[in-house]
């Protein structure tokens, strides 16, 4: 067997491994660059394999670090299968239909700036090559069921409780000597989250491929954070202001829906509290998620089977029309508004920020990963002012980072996992940054590898 790395070596993000087995060319997940410079060269190079060649693509999950180069992948030849859970296939078409949008618009920018005169870029990939990727989507992934990639080639799902439909794969391969197992984790969830179960993991594996995101610290107890949350809306309230929430379209904006509900039934948010989702990206995402109810937690799913909706209360809206949008700025006070981007980087949150980041009395809340150079991260680590649009805003809101909402399990939940596996003669890190890397590595057990990037190994 051979395994190879083409993504997501000693960095976080463009998740791509390959397995040489059995006669077979897998791909475990073709992912998106996203962090780092130079992201939009990076993503239109090479793969460091040839897409005909790859007879099949296992897809963990929805996020665009691991699913948002098949289109590239297709455009350049791979016409095989991808196999992936109902849920991820669902979120996928979003998120790449989503990201393909994105991409045009910017290359007409750059046409328009070019003014037709040199050459602009064109987009990565179109709408066109998303919906040929549509049409790859074959057999359908259920966790504890394994599917058959050739004779004695097969690949088992495990639920890795990281987003809704995330799976960590295990591919069993036929030998002369016996069965080899290699298991790759996806990303692993943070096992304290309301939403889903918590992640399975197979008894045994030869080889495992596994991500290390935060292979050095510890998150701050769930619950303390959902307190964390209620405190800052209700004093915001109190001071008269409304709470921005710059949130991710995916699973974290339901999770977020989830625990406004709970505080509303607890008693600890006003019952009619207003709340604005101003993301058409997120509504879209929570419809998905309300259509797979067998996918959650034990609690969840009940509410479900109760006919109870998990992500919706009295006080909420969806706003999808940019008019909608636009009048929610009237608003100075008493109001939570989530809208994306997460990062600041773009979207209807900049437009929030600047009706609210001069106002004493708002509040900003920031439930996740802020990368460096992002406005969220120019925000939490204490600008007095921004630019927003070409004009300075003072930042006079106050401003929370809330860090245990994370979809990641920790160090100690990633060494867990780990242990449970037996029989493991040799562990690849993954999706992690090297110093963090270094750290997780001394703390696991048997042989380890960080391989580089397009490094590859026989096994
Ligand atoms: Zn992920």
């Amino acid at each position: 067997m051979k395994l190879s790395f083409h993504g997501a070596a000693r960095s976080v993000t463009g998740s791509c491994h390959l397995l040489e087995a059995g006669g077979r060319r897998i791909l475990v997940d073709c992912g998106m660059i996203q962090s780092g410079r130079d992201t939009e060269e990076l993503n239109a190079a090479a793969f460091g394999f040839e897409p005909r060649a790859i007879d099949t693509v296992l897809l963990t999950h929805a996020h665009l670090d691991h699913c948002g180069r098949l289109p590239l992948l297709v455009k350049r030849g791979f016409r095989g299968e991808i196999i992936a859970t109902d849920a991820t296939r669902d979120l996928a078409r979003l998120m790449l239909l989503d990201a393909a949008h994105l991409q045009e618009e910017d290359a007409r920018r750059r046409q328009r700036r070019a003014h037709g005169g040199r050459d602009a870029e064109a987009p990565l990939y179109t709408l066109l090559d998303v919906f040929d990727t549509l049409d790859r989507f074959g057999r359908r992934a259920e966790y504890g069921q394994a599917i058959e990639l050739a004779p004695g080639l097969r690949a088992g799902f495990f639920d890795a409780s990281h987003i809704l439909g995330s799976t960590s794969v295990l591919i069993e391969v036929k030998e002369v000597g016996g069965l080899r197992r290699v298991l790759f984790s996806g990303d692993l969830g943070n096992a304290g989250r309301p939403l889903l179960a918590p992640p399975s993991v197979p008894a045994e594996a030869d080889l495992v491929v596994m991500e290390s995101t935060y292979g050095d610290r510890r998150h701050r107890p769930y619950a303390a954070s959902v307190e964390e949350l209620y405190e800052a809306i209700a004093g915001t309230l109190q001071r008269g202001g409304n709470v921005i929430i710059p949130t991710f379209a995916l699973e974290r904006a339901q999770e977020i829906l989830f625990v406004l509900r709970q505080g509303i039934e607890q008693s600890r948010l006003p019952p009619s509290l207003p709340v604005f989702l101003d993301s058409p990206l997120a509504i879209s995402a929570t419809e998905i998620f309300r259509r797979h109810p067998r996918l959650y937690s034990a609690a969840v799913a009940q509410l479900f089977a109760d006919h109870r909706d998990p992500f919706g209360f009295a006080g909420l809206r969806f706003i999808r029309e940019s008019a909608d949008s636009i009048a929610i700025n009237r608003i100075t006070g008493g109001a939570v508004i989530m809208a994306g981007s997460g990062m600041c980087t773009g979207g209807r949150v900049r437009h929030h920020l600047r009706h609210n980041l001069w106002r004493p009395e708002a509040s900003i809340v920031f439930v996740g990963f802020a990368g460096h150079g992002t406005l969220a991260r120019q925000i939490i680590d204490g600008a007095h002012e921004v630019d927003l649009f070409g004009e300075p805003v003072a930042v006079r809101a106050r401003v929370h980072t809330i860090n245990g909402f994370s979809a990641h399990a920790d160090q100690q939940e990633l060494i867990e996992w780990r242990g449970r596996i037996a029989g493991v003669e040799k562990t690849f890190l993954v999706h992690g940054e090297e110093a963090v890397m270094s750290i997780l590595a001394e703390k696991l057990p048997g042989p380890l590898e960080m391989p580089r990037q397009d490094q590859v190994f026989i096994v």
